[in-house]
């Protein structure tokens, strides 16, 4: 019974099941974000394998990192912490002399006082605003109109964004609020950028905001801004298509579902940090070559590295990571179009189909247990590896949580209905060598085993049980007037009414050729005499439909015996019906002997 139909049939029940999982899964939110919780750990662990030897292809990028030594210099040099706005910019000023290719400020500029048009504001402002490099940070957030009114932000900063609906809809990049840099900077320089990240529920960052959406228009992250100026691209208009934003033909960003992009991380110590404080030596020892060095044609990011000064996030690869490294991550994976781009769920769905199916074949041609489970693992194993190599190699995230969920359920599945379906093959095997086919009657086989049972009963428990045996009379007569098909149908109708005549614990067989017999059990001679007759009489009266369609008359003679009275073995007992039931035919037939 193992046919191809079986198996279509588990193919198919399964895929039915775990088609209406996902569907399930996708749309109550819980369980998604439950799946995608652990689908972004298996991305993490990847992510920390690959990046062991990941370095970007072009890094231009150099931290100059605000480190705790850093930190400690400025406030013994100048006192206080944060330190007036005049230090920013002859630190800017200082480096735009070693003409780096871009300034990128990772911080806000804070300040004791937020009196602003101080002659030290007016020096940082110049600073910012002569030098077209240089790249600063806003930051949107959440709070509140009562707290902080909403500030309209110069169309200049704006950007047009076709197709651009996936981004505005995101809660996540939909910001509310904003605490932008200084009016006179923001008013005159197009060079600022969001600083956002977003987190994930569990607190890591995955995605970064390629824009943000604020007060009807979209704005640039800062980064975003840095990579397309260092790319001499376009600043302004962008389309996204087919979940990607286009930059050029060879920079192309792969957005997901929440329009983000997925930063591909690099090893630890990709990007050089150096120290703030050893470039202040350098300035003052005027050790040109180590400025040449660091900064010419460099992309500089300043940033805080110091744990102290509250920049510190979780990515992939660390649970301590400087904001400023983030960004340095998100502008190299740009420049190197290197981001990640994440397969479609119908891909997901269509390879735990197919790592599904090769379990069910496993489930199917091996009969051990253990070894199938060994075998779907390993295929799991090897879709491991190959998913680790996507991601390595071409920056490709297939899913692992959703075919490791497919895979278990088709396992599972297939592992219950292959055994209910042997269960159900038992029945089917047993019942054919136990039956008649044509008849629908016990056959010969189990006959004599049901005999030698009684008889074993009765030899045990002194139960008797008597034994009807039947001939049609005159049956040939049909086979010969009216075909064979037609002694059939009186075969049939004939073991039809037989089966009607007796109690669901008698067991009524097909003999041979048109004899028949029912085992009584626990029935003695009397009640089996009035089965008999009951049986007689009702093949009497029974109006028989032969194959031609002609109706007729069927009878039957009946031979009656009990054990213990008529023989004690079931040879004996078969012996002495046989006798009567001949004297029945001998007595003109249609009638019941049973002495
Ligand atoms: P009697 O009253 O003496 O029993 O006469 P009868 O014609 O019934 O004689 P008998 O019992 O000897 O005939 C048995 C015949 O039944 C012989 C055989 O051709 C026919 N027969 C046996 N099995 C089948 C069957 O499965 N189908 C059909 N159509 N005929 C069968
Ligand atoms: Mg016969
Ligand atoms: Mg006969």
């Amino acid at each position: 019974m193992k046919t191809n139909k079986t198996n279509l049939f588990i193919y198919l029940s399964i895929s039915v099941i775990f088609v209406l999982l996902i569907f399930v899964f996708t749309k109550v939110s819980f369980l998604y974000e439950f799946s995608s919780a652990f689908e972004g750990k298996t991305f993490d662990l990847r992510q920390k394998i690959t990046s062991k030897h990941k370095i970007p292809k072009d890094n231009p990028i150099k931290i100059l990192a605000l480190d705790t030594k850093s930190y400690e210099f400025i406030n013994d040099t100048y006192g206080e912490w944060p330190v007036k706005r005049e230090y920013w910019a002859d630190l800017i000023n200082e480096i735009e002399k070693y003409n780096p290719k871009l300034i990128v400020i990772d911080f806000m500029f804070p300040k004791k006082s937020n009196k602003g048009g101080s002659k030290s504001d007016i020096k940082f402002i110049n600073a910012v605003n002569s030098n077209n490099n240089l790249i600063t940070g806003m930051l949107f957030d959440f709070e509140k109109e009562e707290n902080r009114t909403p500030k309209n932000l110069p169309l200049a900063l704006q950007n047009n964004v076709k197709n651009g609906e996936i981004i505005q809809n995101n809660s996540q990049i939909n910001f509310k609020n904003c605490q932008p840099i200084l009016n006179e900077i923001l008013e005159k320089s197009t060079n600022t950028g969001s600083v956002n990240f977003t987190r994930e529920s569990d607190g890591i960052i995955r995605y970064m905001p390629v824009f943000v959406y604020y007060k009807g228009s979209f704005y640039k992250n800062m980064s975003t801004l840095s990579a397309l100026k260092y790319l001499g691209k376009d600043t302004n208009s962008f389309e996204v298509k087919n979940n990607f934003i286009n930059i050029d033909l060879k920079h192309k960003i792969p957005i997901n579902d929440t329009a983000r992009a997925i930063m591909n991380w690099y090893k630890e110590d990709a990007f050089q940090n150096i120290s703030l404080s050893d470039i202040h030596k350098a300035i003052s020892k005027n050790d040109k070559e180590f400025l040449e060095k660091n900064i010419k044609d460099k992309v500089i990011y300043i940033g805080a590295t110091a744990s102290l000064l509250n920049d510190i996030k979780s990515s992939p690869i660390s649970s301590l990571i400087p904001g400023v490294e983030v960004h340095a991550t998100y502008f190299a994976n740009f420049i190197n179009n290197d981001f990640i781009y994440h397969v479609p769920l119908f891909v997901d769905v269509l390879i735990a189909f197919i790592l599904g199916f090769i379990a069910v074949i496993f489930v199917n041609k091996i009969n051990n247990i253990v070894k199938s489970l060994l075998y779907t693992l390993g295929i799991f194993g090897i879709y491991c590896i190959t998913a680790y190599a996507l991601m390595s190699i071409f920056d490709i995230w297939v899913g692992i949580i959703l075919p490791f969920t497919g895979v278990t359920i088709f396992f599972i599945t297939s592992y219950i209905l292959k055994y209910i379906l042997k269960e159900k093959d038992y029945e089917q095997t047993y019942y054919l060598a136990v039956t008649d086919v044509m008849t629908q009657l016990y056959n010969h086989r189990y006959f004599q085993e049901q005999m030698t049972l009684n008889t074993q009963n009765y030899n045990r428990y002194q139960t008797e049980f008597s034994l009807i045996m039947t001939d049609i009379d005159f049956f040939k007569k049909f086979n010969d007037t009216y075909g064979h098909q037609s002694g059939d149908a009186v075969l049939k109708q004939v073991a039809h009414v037989m089966k009607s005549c007796v109690r669901s614990t008698d067991i009524p067989c097909r003999y041979g050729g048109e004899e028949m017999a029912v085992i009584l059990t626990n029935t003695n001679k009397k009640d089996a005499i009035s089965t008999a007759n009951k049986i007689c009489e009702t093949v009497r009266n029974t109006k028989v439909t032969l194959a031609t369609g002609d109706i007729v008359n069927v009878t039957i003679s009946v031979g009656v015996a009990t054990m213990p009275e008529d023989g004690l073995t079931p040879k004996d007992l078969i012996q002495a019906c046989d006798k009567r039931l001949y004297v029945a035919k001998e007595n003109g037939r249609n009638q019941v002997v049973s002495e």
